[in-house]
């Protein structure tokens, strides 16, 4: 941290604070010692404070010491600590001349809790460690030594005998319960305590005084002046007879009222913004994470707000002016917060607004219209009435779509355009303008240290029978049973937030930066299809995996030996495992890829031709080739059966490629499946499965986890047609016979 204090100006700054502090303890009860000599020994120990204030990185531990050695000197000065915790926080930033900035804040709360916990536990264990010389002075009742520490100590001592009942109480213990002493002889502690603490301490105290422990220790209530509530430690020793009764109970009580009162306020201080008092991203950051993993279902809407030309105020009027523009600001914004909107400060000028449960962006669009509303009308600040617009990033999107990083990351991509388009104003997360904006450059250099650092996650779209009972259109358009699911890559990216392939695919085979990425993808798909199978009894209706690859890919020398590496690692089995490959990518493996292709089936993995449809479609290759299934293009199915725009050319293509692939024993999915008419059509020309955003979007693994388990064991398998449950590996050739032309 770099603070501007000259040596001199510190020096002047210690000696100012150490003197009105030893005036705060010699004014809060009597010294043991003169002003001056107090003085001089808190000269030292504010040197350490400042040193621990400006301690890079920032640790407030030294401060527990100097709150030892207070406790040290102050022994029989009651009050010392409150006005110690006081003055620090009153006086040690303005003796030094500083601004109390957040950070400078935060620090000092953290020492004064430091010094108060060290202050305490040192106070604590001298007297423990002055107990035996206690006990004795208890039994000889007079000794004079025991007398002083008793009369003059800061925490509360109350004897009482072996019937429990006090017998002597000293003057802390009945300021600190503001009692007079005839009403606490022959009485017991425990009716002093909090009412629902004291029958817990009659019980320990009675058990002690029988055959109990010989120190008991404890944190309880007492009932304070004027109904206040003392928080109290508690410890209690036992002295004995020969018999082993108990014969004295000796109960020292240090109060701790403060210390609680302080660590709470500390904990808030952690989770709130000091000049505005709102929450801040803390707070923010728990209720994304709650949401995020409570209901699959659950939408969340996010408004980034930023104010327009707040650097001119504080610049020109001055940090004071800006600091209060800032809370006026914060109290418009919370006064536009529907029911159940959380407001955050982020920092600076930066403010969210979260919302939960939203139905759709128009959810955001009505908090973002508040917000410009609230802040339409000039604000006071003083005798200064100041305009101050905003600009806003909103998102909306399913709570599960990626971490509060991304989210916070979308919000603020679309801020920065919503300034660019000239302030005032709102944008909306926009994912594929955003893909768009990023150059094709900035992604290439990136993508090397993309797949290093991990950057890439994989989400899986469902692939559905189509067959008699699938039920296709149901309720929620959820078809048939999920027999497969295709595993699409997604970027991360850590500036322009999630990517789809389409961004990033085609960059990554030019440079041929695939093959480190693919691998990746591969590996990731085949350990989750692993995990999905141990869910299945027996691993029967376990979901298939398809994995796209590029023609580089197919290329790769060793692909056959990544495939089994990978499927050994995992523990996959090569028939939950499919590799779809587009038209060209399989026209280009002639030679070595296309035997390395024929090795991949022969192991049992199932090669499926992506897109078919639009490329070649040269039929003939198919009888070559190692495939098993044909997945058809999303146009196929585009022309194909709305409710009212039938194309029964159309039609009559798709239900012939339907049965040329079922005579090859190949199996056919649709893909791009949106409506129910056009599932219902595909279901009448036999086509076995379908994936789409009728039946569901790509989805987190934990989505597809979800489903699997809400799916009633003994689900019905494939479609009943002879064809549509997927057929075994086939090896080249070995159906080429049955090829009808
Ligand atoms: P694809 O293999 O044909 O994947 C299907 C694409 O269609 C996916 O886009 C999917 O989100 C989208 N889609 C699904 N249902 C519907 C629907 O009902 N309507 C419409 N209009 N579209 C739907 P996505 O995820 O953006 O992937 C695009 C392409 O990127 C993929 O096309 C695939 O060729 C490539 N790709 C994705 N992941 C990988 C990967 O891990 N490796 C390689 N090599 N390529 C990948
Ligand atoms: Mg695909
Ligand atoms: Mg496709």
């Amino acid at each position: 941290m770099e603070r501007s204090l000259s040596p001199a100006a510190r020096r002047r700054g210690v000696a100012r604070f150490a003197q009105v502090w030893a005036r705060a303890i010699v004014g809060a009860s009597y010294p043991a010692t003169g002003l001056v000599d107090v003085e001089e020994r808190l000269l030292g120990l504010t040197e350490r404070l400042v040193d621990a204030l400006f301690g890079e990185p920032f640790a407030a531990e030294p401060a527990a010491a100097v709150g030892a050695v207070v406790a040290e000197h102050t022994f029989a000065a009651a009050d010392a600590l409150a006005a110690t915790i006081r003055v620090c926080g009153a006086r040690l930033l303005a003796e030094l001349r500083l601004d109390a900035d957040d950070e400078l804040a935060g620090r000092v709360a953290a020492l004064q809790g430091a010094l108060a916990h060290g202050y305490t536990r040192a106070l604590r264990e001298r007297i423990l460690a002055g107990q035996d010389s206690i006990h004795r002075a208890a039994h000889l009742a007079t000794d004079a030594r025991f007398r002083t520490i008793f009369n003059g100590a800061a925490i509360g001592i109350v004897l009482a005998d072996a019937a429990g009942r006090i017998v002597d109480a000293n003057d802390a213990f009945l300021r600190m319960l503001g009692v007079a002493p005839h009403r606490v002889h022959g009485r017991a502690l425990h009716e002093f305590a909090h009412p629902e603490d004291a029958a817990g301490l009659r019980d320990a105290h009675a058990a002690q005084r029988l055959t109990g422990p010989a120190h008991l220790r404890t944190e309880l209530r007492f009932a304070g002046p004027a109904g206040a509530t003392v928080r109290a430690e508690l410890t209690t020793s036992c002295l004995r007879r020969a018999d082993g009764r108990g014969e004295v109970q000796l109960s020292m009580i240090v109060d701790v009222t403060e210390r609680h009162r302080l660590q709470s306020e500390l904990r808030r201080q952690a989770r709130h913004d000091p000049l505005t008092g709102l929450p801040n991203r803390t707070v923010l950051a728990e209720r994304v994470t709650e949401l995020m993993s409570a209901e699959p279902d659950r939408r969340l809407g996010l408004c980034f707000i930023d104010l327009d030309g707040f650097k001119a105020v504080n610049d020109s009027l001055g940090h004071d002016v800006g600091d209060r523009l800032l809370v006026a600001v914060a109290g418009r914004l919370t006064g536009a917060l529907a029911a159940g909107q959380l407001l955050v400060r982020m920092g600076g000028d930066e403010f969210v607004i979260l919302l939960a449960d939203t139905a759709g962006i128009d959810d955001v669009t009505a908090t973002a219209t508040a917000v410009l509303a609230a802040l339409a009308e000039p604000v006071r600040v003083g005798d200064q009435a100041l305009s101050i617009g905003a600009s806003m990033g909103l998102v909306e999107r399913p709570a599960t779509d990626g971490d509060l990083a991304d989210l916070l990351r979308a919000a603020d991509i679309t801020l920065y355009q919503a300034k660019d388009a000239g302030r005032g104003r709102w944008e909306v997360f926009d994912a594929e303008r955003n893909a768009r904006q990023v150059t094709r450059h900035t992604l290439s250099t990136m993508l090397p240290g993309a797949v290093e650092q991990d950057q890439f996650t994989v989400v899986y779209q469902p692939i559905v029978t189509l067959g008699e009972q699938s039920g296709v259109g149901g309720v929620g358009g959820v078809g048939g049973v999920m027999v497969g699911v295709e595993a699409l890559v997604r970027w991360r990216h850590p500036r322009f937030g999630l990517l789809s392939p389409e961004a990033f695919i085609g960059l990554a085979e030019e440079t041929g930066q695939i093959v480190l990425l693919g691998r990746r993808v591969l590996e990731l798909a085949c350990r989750q299809a692993a995990r999905w199978r141990e869910l299945c009894p027996d691993g029967v209706g376990a979901p298939y995996v398809s994995v796209n690859l590029t023609a580089r890919q197919t290329r790769e020398a060793d692909l056959v030996d990544q495939v089994a590496r990978i499927l050994d690692e995992t523990g996959l089995p090569a028939r939950l495992l499919q590799l779809e490959l587009t038209e060209s990518a399989l026209m280009s493996a002639a030679g070595e890829p296309m035997r390395a292709l024929d090795d991949l089936a022969a192991m049992g993995v199932r090669i499926a031709i992506d897109d078919f449809g639009t490329g070649y479609s040269n039929l003939a290759y198919l009888r070559r080739l190692p495939v098993h299934t044909l997945k058809l293009a999303g146009p196929f199915v585009d022309g194909f059966g709305s409710a009212h725009q039938h194309d029964p050319d159309g039609e009559k293509i798709v239900r012939m490629l339907v049965e040329l692939a079922h005579s090859l024993r190949l199996t056919v999915t649709a893909e791009g499946v949106e409506t129910a008419a056009q599932a219902e059509r595909l279901r009448q020309v036999d086509c076995d499965s379908a994936q789409g955003y009728l039946f569901a979007p790509p989805l987190p693994p934990g989505e597809i986890t979800r489903r699997l388990r809400a799916t009633p064991v003994g689900a019905p398998p494939a479609a009943p047609s002879t064809v549509s449950t997927l057929p075994a590996p086939r090896v080249k050739g070995a159906a080429t016979s049955r090829f009808v032309s």
